[in-house]
């Protein structure tokens, strides 16, 4: 028994230590040794010897290793790698990896994240964003555009074109603002905080609309044509890939362009597309095209089926039908279906002009990798921070049972559920901010924002509503919610639909491009390299045992040994961030080599795996935040809660993982491995929920923390203004509240509703003339913005509504 322990726990010592195998066959060697010394020459010995030389002396040989073993599994997993089509292959060739990698090798350098800059706007932003941009979000009222205009008004239009706003990503020499992602983000959260629809109108041109492409990959010719007329808005730009046969599966599209020449002999391309959603289509004056390309004739070389291409059209060329409009959930942002009937071309109008045919996919894959990181996350934040922000401050204003709703622990709940997601959204944003800022282009982390921050939207803007009741069922000018919940679909949808980039794209990518040897292993594959695979193999067998002996060790000592950065607030988690990555690495490593790759096709085991990895990302940007915003104390139990609230997400997913693995009963010692002691994480507490509720409730520097970059306006006749006027007001005369209150408790005053008890209480001399005067101009502040709009019938049925 003892030998088998002195065994197992070398073997464990071996495994951790990442012991080379010379080293580990000699160790192994000894302790035979030792054991032979003890029991001299027996059956068990002599057996052992006999196992021991057949393993480890061929192990120790690289020819003999590689005929013995490796070939067998360079020949197995050369069967079961699955076909990999071109886009594919070119999506996952799109950007970099970074703190994805790190999650993925099960011991994070946090090195990699501590040292990255935390996201600063410089002066020019931060004057634009306190400029122009607050100037944009007051003459911009939801209402009116989105039940009465359906459209941005005219000077709004104007607006954004004369400051430049479609331009914030072109370099200054082509006249662009040249933001950085940092600006870029905070500017859409901002809009966004007032109206989805000119948020998304901004949003478009600076993301994939075609001055990114340009850039990117643009002639000289075209980037001097169109990026200084996209800047000043003369060029209003559309991306037009989605069809009606192709949504998710973009690259299957029907859409066709035949290389030809004119009636006139002008070598070019006749077009035949039919596209729909496109966003500002209606409106555009080019079209960025994706279509593919063929050449039957071989005008411009050997290949007939060229692939992806994508050309600049103006809208107004002969054959090109626009103008017609979708209605999005009636929000108002432009966008409609476009088609074109046998459009001629010239060549020079693709991207990047000839050189560039075929290559459409790869340079969509290549923009998309950092606009997915920036748009439709500000966008979720500023919807978050809103929703935070005006309903925290509802549920202070709004009585029942003769107390604000905020106290009741019902809507605590909630509330804490709000701020405490909003904490981990805008940390999130920010980091990755960051890291683009500072040069990455991290694919994966890009789709896990697009995910996690439009989902975590999408529930904090319910939680919202159910805060709100009626108030935010009636729509009206004074409903600031009903639209925006109205809207989230849109988010959930575009840009790579959530279902699909959880169950598909999130660990499907990862697990290959994070993976520290996997891209190398199919590589070698490809190659036909089996020197170099079998170098990768054992190097890959070594990451895989080590993970197992890790995984054992940090989660019987819950890792607290093991050196992190942080302080006593966040030593803990980043702990735990380590532990739950070095399992993960395990799981992920067993499904790959278990499923091969049919584990492309088990989507629920791969959204799994997105889970775990998208909330272990999430809470790490949760302690960089903290830290970079100087490890406030007062930020202390939000922070709290988002990191409890992560780890537990992860650990709950990574153990359901375990129930869909196959090979049962390894499953389960893995199991064993990975959590020796049972489920270690809980979700927050009790005593969390209620703090962080709190900091909704208060009018406190935690708060404007919180939603801090949002629009925030103080006029009694806005929708949100008369909530933040009405907060303040009611939480000014709160201590004359409380006054009475506590007479009533004394029985100096009779029990109910402190408005009618101030005659009797200045009678008594509880409160003075002022201080009545002060309540009651409160309550009307507060009766004011609670109320909610009512129509006639007539006005319900014209073609706008309009209020009372
Ligand atoms: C308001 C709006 C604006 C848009 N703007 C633009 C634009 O400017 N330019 C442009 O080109 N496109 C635009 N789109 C198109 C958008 O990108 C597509 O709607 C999106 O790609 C999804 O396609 P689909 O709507 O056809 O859904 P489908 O592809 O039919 O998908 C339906 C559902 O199936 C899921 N699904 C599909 N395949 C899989 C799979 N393999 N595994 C798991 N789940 C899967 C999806 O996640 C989704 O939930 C816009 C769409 C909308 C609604």
């Amino acid at each position: 028994m003892l030998w088998f322990f002195a065994l197992l726990i070398t073997s464990w010592a071996l495994f951790y230590y990442k012991t080379p195998i010379l080293w580990a066959t000699v160790a192994l060697a000894l302790l035979l040794g030792a054991y032979t010394k003890t029991f001299g020459l027996t059956v068990c010995s002599i057996g052992l010897w006999a196992v021991f030389l057949v393993c480890f002396i061929p192990l120790n040989i690289p020819v003999i290793r590689q005929q013995l073993f490796s070939r067998w599994i360079f020949k197995l997993m050369k069967g079961a790698l699955p076909p990999m089509s071109q886009t594919e292959r070119e999506a996952l060739e799109a950007g970099n990896t970074w703190w994805d990698a790190e999650l993925f090798s099960g011991n994070p350098n946090w090195k990699v994240l501590m040292d990255l800059p935390a996201s600063r706007l410089s002066d020019e932003e931060q004057a634009f964003i306190d400029g122009p941009v607050e100037t944009l979000c007051a003459m911009l009222n939801d209402w009116d555009i989105t039940h009465k205009r359906k459209d941005l008004p005219p000077e709004v239009w104007s607006y954004i074109k004369q400051q430049k706003f479609c331009g914030m990503i072109i370099p200054k020499e082509y006249g662009g603002l040249a933001f950085s992602e940092t600006a870029h983000s905070e500017i859409v959260m901002k809009i966004a905080s007032r109206s989805t629809t000119a948020a998304v109108t901004v949003m478009v041109p600076n993301s994939l609309g075609p001055a990114k492409l340009l850039l990117n990959y643009g002639t000289e010719q075209q980037k001097n044509h169109y990026l200084p007329r996209l800047v000043t808005g003369e060029e209003m730009p559309a991306f037009a890939l989605t069809g009606p046969q192709a949504g998710s599966d973009a690259g299957a599209m029907p859409d066709t362009g035949v290389v030809c020449y004119s009636q006139d002999k002008i070598l070019g391309i006749r077009l035949n597309w039919e596209k729909r959603y496109i966003t500002l289509g209606p409106v555009a004056t080019v079209l960025g095209l994706a279509f593919k390309l063929y050449d039957p004739d071989h005008l411009i070389g050997d290949k007939e089926n060229i692939g992806i291409t994508v050309a600049l059209i103006p809208t107004n060329t002969p054959g090109v039908s626009i103008g017609r409009r979708h209605n999005p959930l009636d929000s108002a942002f432009q966008n409609g279906p476009n088609w074109g009937k046998d459009v001629f071309i010239p060549m020079d109008w693709i991207i990047g002009g000839v050189d560039q045919v075929g290559n459409g996919w790869k340079m969509l894959m290549q923009s998309l990798t950092t606009g997915r990181a920036v748009s439709l996350p500000a966008l979720s934040v500023g919807a978050a921070k809103f929703t935070c922000r005006n309903t925290g401050a509802y549920s202070r204003i709004r009585k029942q049972f003769n107390l604000p709703i905020g106290e009741f622990e019902g809507i605590q709940e909630p509330l804490a559920r709000m701020a405490g997601e909003t904490y981990i959204l805008d940390a999130a944003r920010k980091v990755t901010n960051a890291a683009l800022d500072n040069g990455e282009k991290p694919a994966v982390i890009s789709a896990i924002l697009k995910y996690e921050l439009t989902e975590r939207m999408r529930r904090i803007v319910n939680d919202g509503m159910d805060i709100q009741g009626g108030s935010g069922i009636c729509l009206g000018p004074k409903n600031y919610l009903g639209r925006l919940y109205q809207v989230i679909p849109v988010s959930i949808t575009v840009e790579g639909a959530n279902i699909l980039t959880r169950t598909m794209m999130i660990f499907g990518q990862g697990a290959i491009r994070c993976h520290p040897y996997i891209q190398k292993e199919m590589a070698a594959l490809q190659e036909n390299d089996l020197k170099k695979f079998d170098n990768l193999l054992f190097q890959h067998i070594g990451f895989f045992t080590h993970n197992m002996a890790a995984s054992f060790w940090l989660g019987l000592t819950n890792a607290c040994f093991k050196p992190v950065p942080g302080n006593r607030d966040t030593k803990r988690y980043y702990r735990q961030i380590a532990r739950l990555s070095v399992g993960f690495a395990l799981l992920a490593d067993f499904a790959l080599l278990t499923l091969g790759g049919s584990l492309k096709r088990k989507e629920r085991l791969s959204g799994l795996f997105a889970d775990v990895l998208s909330n272990l990302y999430l809470c790490s940007c949760v302690l960089k935040h903290y830290q970079d915003q100087g490890c406030l104390t007062d930020d202390a139990p939000i922070l709290q809660w988002a990191c409890q609230q992560t780890i537990y997400r992860a650990q709950q997913a990574l153990r359901a993982v375990f129930w869909k693995l196959p090979l049962r009963p390894l499953a389960w010692i893995l199991r064993s491995l990975i959590f020796p002691l049972g489920k270690p994480y809980s979700p927050p507490g009790e005593l969390l929920i209620h703090k962080i509720a709190s900091v909704l409730l208060t009018d406190t520097p935690a708060r404007d923390r919180l939603t801090r970059g949002i629009y925030i306006n103080s006029d009694a006749d806005d929708a949100t203004g008369r909530i933040e006027v009405a907060f303040k007001a009611v939480l000014a005369a709160a201590p004359v509240e409380t006054k009475i209150r506590f007479a009533q408790k004394q029985k100096q005053l009779l029990k109910g509703d402190p408005l009618k008890m101030l005659a009797e209480a200045l009678r008594k001399c509880i409160i003075s003339q002022d201080e009545a005067d002060f309540y009651v101009t409160a309550e009307q502040t507060r009766l004011a913005a609670i109320t909610v709009d009512d129509f006639s019938a007539e006005e319900l049925m014209g073609n706008g509504f309009k209020a009372e």
